[in-house]
């Protein structure tokens, strides 16, 4: 049962994987620390459509490499590939996208790399799904690897953004693109990537006779997305290779184009795109309206809703994101008897 893993794991002849190097004392940490680089983390973000052949044998070995790695984060497997995002020490992320590259099963792997100063999830989660995205799209569903758009550069992308007969149209969720997308972008008021398709054929009339150009963080969702359009009957349908992230990195663009941060699934929230001068904040404090990308979560667990504010709103308002939430936080608290006697 394990004969895969452990031919998987032979490679590891580095000492760095030995247990006993885990074992070291608090102070020495602390010491350790103060000597190495601050971005001494990295953060990976990748996918991959590829087919295994025992995807619950995959997992198992997948998860004891992450294990082993002490890497943290949110990995997908389902039979038709696989979707992650990780952090972890730099050396131990370096020789997770070794082992990864030179495994058959998922050679030509493309990893998004970015510097970190520790670990951007609290744990590690790898699960097994139907889909690595899901449109949800039952008897019609289909396989990107049969039917997906047509790839565009940073550079190709950048030059028909701008373009009469294109439109793009961003595949993430209203809360991410509100934090920040291309000037100019399609943006589908959605709370999760399923409405989509329901999007798309109320709205024909804005796509049809255009290049549509998808983009998404890392490219994943568009391999879906834009099949799902070419199967809608849309002929010409492209996709920013690698996602906004890779946009982002691009020496030749620089982000140009991009307005506001780019959200992310993790610690960080948002990430810097535009490193041109055109840079600029799109959201706007919830509370007052000031530009401000400050994403918090509302004071009240039961709300939870997660909205911009500025740091000025932040204090007066205690982080409530209304002021029903924090007269029902109040009497939550003295429902159980807190303050008093
Ligand atoms: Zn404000
Ligand atoms: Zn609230």
């Amino acid at each position: 049962m394990r004969r895969g893993a452990k031919a998987w794991l032979g490679g590891w002849s580095s000492p760095i994987f030995k247990r006993s190097k885990f074992g070291i004392g608090k102070g020495r940490v602390n010491t350790l620390k103060s000597c190495i680089s601050v971005e001494s983390y990295q953060i990976l973000l990748y996918y991959l459509y590829r087919p295994f052949d025992d995807t619950a044998g995959y997992l198992a070995e997948h998860l004891e490499l992450c294990e082993t790695l002490a890497l943290r984060g949110r990995v997908l497997i389902a039979d038709e590939g696989l979707n992650g995002t990780v952090s972890g020490r730099r050396d131990m992320t370096e020789r997770y996208m070794k082992v990864l590259r030179e495994d058959s099963r998922t050679e030509g792997i493309q990893f998004k790399v970015d510097p970190a100063e520790g670990h951007a999830f609290p744990r590690l989660n790898i699960k097994r799904r139907e889909e690595v995205v899901t449109l949800d799209l039952g008897e019609e569903d289909f396989s990107p690897g049969e039917t997906t758009g047509e790839h565009l550069t940073p550079e190709q992308w950048r030059e028909w953004m701008t373009r009469d007969d294109t439109v793009l149209v961003d595949a993430r969720n209203q809360y991410e693109w509100e934090l920040g997308h291309f000037e100019g972008a399609l943006l589908p008021p959605v709370e999760n990537f399923r409405d989509l398709p329901g999007w798309v054929r109320e709205n024909r009339s804005q796509l049809e006779g255009k290049k549509i150009m998808t983009y998404c963080t890392g490219g994943i969702r568009c391999e879906k997305f834009s099949g799902f359009l070419l199967r809608e009957g849309f002929s010409e349908v492209y996709q920013l290779d690698g996602g906004i992230v890779t946009y982002g990195k691009e020496a030749g663009v620089k982000g140009e184009g991009f307005a506001g941060k780019c959200y992310v699934f993790d610690q960080r929230v948002g990430v810097e795109v535009n490193h041109t001068t055109g840079a600029k904040v799109v959201s706007r404090c919830f509370h007052c309206g000031a530009a401000s990308d400050r994403y918090v979560n509302c004071g009240w667990s039961r709300c939870n809703r997660q909205y911009f504010c500025c740091e000025a709103c932040d204090r007066d308002r205690l982080r409530f994101c209304s002021s029903v939430c924090e007269e029902a936080s109040i009497l939550s608290v003295a429902s159980l008897g807190i303050g008093c006697d």
